[in-house]
């Protein structure tokens, strides 16, 4: 039997009265009953072979489907992580520490902290390109202003692109900024629109991919098969 919560508020609250909730359970969020289990990145899914998830860590926190969560448990830079891109609330989560577990649970308490939070009310910190983070509870909102910079050209408010001198070009406008004052990375995308990898592409490459995407369905088949028993 699976269990329903008819608010976040009254999940939460259940949580920190101690309730197990399972994978199984459901909450109503904005009138759509929503499972209880995160949407985990296709390179952390625990199983063979996937680099990011050699532990084959599984999340313990009740995370929602509209929870995408990926993480990494440092073994190459030392300290391991765990992120949260929420679509509720609208927010993107990062915590850190000595081990997946401990990252998790700090991305956990900042969910729950924003959460719980009476009304947020955000500030800039600086950041030039509209994203803003809660006075009150840190919880970081993408579009939270309107960018403070504006397109050289048209003058709509915007962040899209930066020339080496440091003005800003709307997406409209980008292909204003000539390639000697280009950063790195549009220089790049220029180059790739001109001459995609995809063309660069030898038969032996497109053999491998033919046969990773061959792979990849037989899986899912088999999973599909697995299920339906
Ligand atoms: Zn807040
Ligand atoms: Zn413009």
């Amino acid at each position: 039997m699976h269990k329903t919560y008819t608010s976040y508020e009254e999940l939460l609250d259940a949580i920190e009265n101690g309730d197990e909730v399972s994978c199984d359970d459901y909450v109503v969020v904005e009138g759509v009953p929503v499972q209880i289990r995160p949407t985990i990145r296709s390179h952390c899914l625990p199983g063979k072979g996937n680099w990011r998830n050699k532990s084959n860590w599984v999340p313990k926190k009740p995370w929602l489907t509209f929870h995408t969560v990926q993480w990494g448990d440092g073994s190459t830079t030392g300290n391991a992580f765990f992120e949260v891109f929420s679509d509720f609330p609208s927010t993107f989560i990062r915590g850190e520490g000595a081990t997946v577990e401990e990252a998790e649970v700090m991305a956990w308490n900042k969910l729950v902290r924003a959460s719980r939070c009476p009304e947020h009310e955000f500030e800039r910190r600086g950041y030039k390109n509209g994203v803003g983070f809660c006075k009150h509870c840190g919880m970081l909102k993408s579009e939270a202003f309107e960018p403070s910079e504006k397109c050289e050209i048209c003058g709509v408010a915007t962040y899209h692109s930066i020339d080496t001198d440091g003005k800003v070009y709307c997406e409209t406008h980008v292909d204003m900024i000539p390639d000697e004052k280009a950063s790195s990375s549009l220089l790049w995308l220029r180059r790739e629109r001109e001459s995609p990898t995809l063309d660069k592409l030898t038969s032996d490459d497109i053999r491998k991919g033919i046969e990773g995407l061959a792979k990849m369905v037989n899986n899912v088949r088999h999973a599909r098969k697995k299920k339906a028993k």
